[in-house]
């Protein structure tokens, strides 16, 4: 375990950046970027960056560790501003210990022989790209500055690189004259197509709520093997290979933000089904459901509605106490549970709850958030997970560290009811998380609850 390991979001399953492009000359770029990644945080809150493309002064931009509010304020955000400026892009970063600080902060940028320039967001994981202590986006760029051949479209070159490469990754780059996404063949990540209402430019960015904060309109999702290209060629756009959609189910269950629709599903709705399906496996006796923020909420929402118990607001969540403070501090997981979380006594004391939850990874925190109502005087704890028991590691980017730790893996259910404190506990089943999703299901990866990899396990 590393040294920046116990904080509250790190019993969940990590790595979930943010990416954002638009090209809209006329527009003001740099304003509508930064509202994106503004959209973007939660994906990831370690590093963030912004880089601008100019007609009159060319490429340029700032990345630092940090949160958005952080790196680019009020004042970077003016420095930025230039008239000639057509596009730009920006990233929320979720750093992994072996990945963390400055160096891995992004856009990267690479100048090209020729005088020409681009820079590259990224979120996911290159299979075997990591190479001379650079990271799977950098040797990306880098093997895309050795394709690009005098007078190609890039797309072609990026084309060629993705279809050499395995993993799961969304990017996107800008170029002098254009903006690029690109989805791996299996769509591990989302990657959204919008365009500005009024018709001045075209946006790409990881979830759809980010083009509902600078007032774009959804077009439709980047296929997984599909580039995009957007300029002043308008739309342009090829499959460098057959989609195979397997959408990690974790953007459903707790990534993606809740106004955020994945192929047409809300994941507030979704969220509220796992709740409502929870309910219908079996409702205790019990006086009060309360969700633990952010995406219990939801699902503790479908539970009330499907069971009859009233939800309660139980947990106040700080939205103000940084990673970074946790961190610094080396705060105990109970301290930083603690610090991110606030039981309201007035709802919790002499009640008999049922708590729902997103997921589990190894239940410290858990532990620690069951203590802590107990403590406020709750007299029973049901609690509800919104997804089946996490069992298998990642292989696709997510960071949850050693299966032997994980919680399913320890205990049989009454191990794990006395290793939680809790007087019952509950997993949706892998059947209903697929029914929560609808249409998605079949087209989602569930390789870290089922078992069922979507392609061979070597990605990590
Ligand atoms: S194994 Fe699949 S579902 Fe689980 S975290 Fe990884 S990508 Fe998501």
């Amino acid at each position: 375990m590393g040294e920046c390991e116990p904080i509250y979001e790190f019993d969940k399953p990590r790595e979930a950046c943010g990416v954002f492009g638009v090209y809209a000359p006329g527009e003001d770029v740099v304003q509508l970027a930064y509202l994106g990644a503004e959209a973007l945080q939660h994906r990831g809150q370690d590093a963030a960056g912004l880089m601008v493309s100019s007609s009159e002064s060319g490429m340029y931009g700032v990345k630092d560790e940090g949160l958005v509010s952080e790196v680019l304020t009020d004042n970077v955000v003016n420095g930025l501003k230039d008239e000639k400026a057509h596009s730009a892009i920006a990233h929320t970063r979720y750093g992994t210990s072996s990945q963390a600080g400055f160096d891995s902060a992004q856009p990267i940028y690479r100048e090209l022989v020729n005088g020409r320039h681009f820079a590259l967001v990224h979120n996911g994981h290159i299979e075997g790209l990591t190479s001379d202590n650079k990271s799977d986006s950098e040797t990306f760029a880098d093997m895309l500055v050795e394709e690009i051949r005098q007078g190609e479209m890039i797309e072609r070159a990026l084309m060629r690189v993705a279809a050499k490469t395995d993993g799961a990754y969304s990017i996107v780059i800008m170029t002098d004259d254009r903006v690029i996404g690109l989805r791996d063949r299996n769509g591990f990540r989302p990657l959204e197509l919008g365009e500005l209402k009024n018709g001045g430019g075209f946006v790409i960015a990881s979830e759809t709520a980010a083009l509902e904060q600078i007032d774009a309109d959804h077009d439709r999702q980047i296929l997984p093997g599909e580039v995009v290209s957007v300029g002043s060629h308008g739309i342009w756009s090829d499959m460098y290979a057959d989609p195979e959609p397997k959408l990690c189910a974790f953007e459903y269950i707790y990534f993606a933000r809740p106004s955020t629709e994945i192929n047409d599903i809300s994941v507030h709705e979704a969220r509220k089904t796992m709740g409502r399906l929870l309910a219908e496996q079996g409702v205790p006796e019990a006086d009060a459901v309360v969700g633990v923020p952010d995406s219990g909420v939801p699902a503790a929402k479908g539970f009330s509605e499907a069971s009859g118990i009233p939800d309660v607001i139980g947990l106040e969540k700080n939205r103000y106490i940084s990673r970074t403070f946790i961190k610094d501090n080396q705060l105990s997981r109970e301290k930083a549970v603690g610090l991110k979380l606030t039981p309201l006594k007035s709802e919790i004391k002499g009640q008999r709850l049922i708590v729902v939850d997103d997921s589990i990874v190894r239940g410290t925190t858990t532990r620690a958030l069951t203590s802590m109502l107990r403590h406020a005087g709750a007299e029973e704890v049901h609690l509800k997970i919104a997804s089946p028991p996490y069992k298998w590691p990642c292989f696709y980017g997510m960071d949850t560290g050693n299966p032997d730790e994980f919680l399913a893996n320890q205990h049989n259910y009454e191990g794990m009811v006395k290793e939680l404190g809790v007087d019952s506990l509950d997993y949706l089943s892998i059947d209903n998380l697929k029914h929560s999703v609808g249409p998605m299901a079949g087209k989602i990866c569930m390789a870290c609850l089922d078992g069922d990899y979507p392609t061979p396990k070597t990605v990590k």
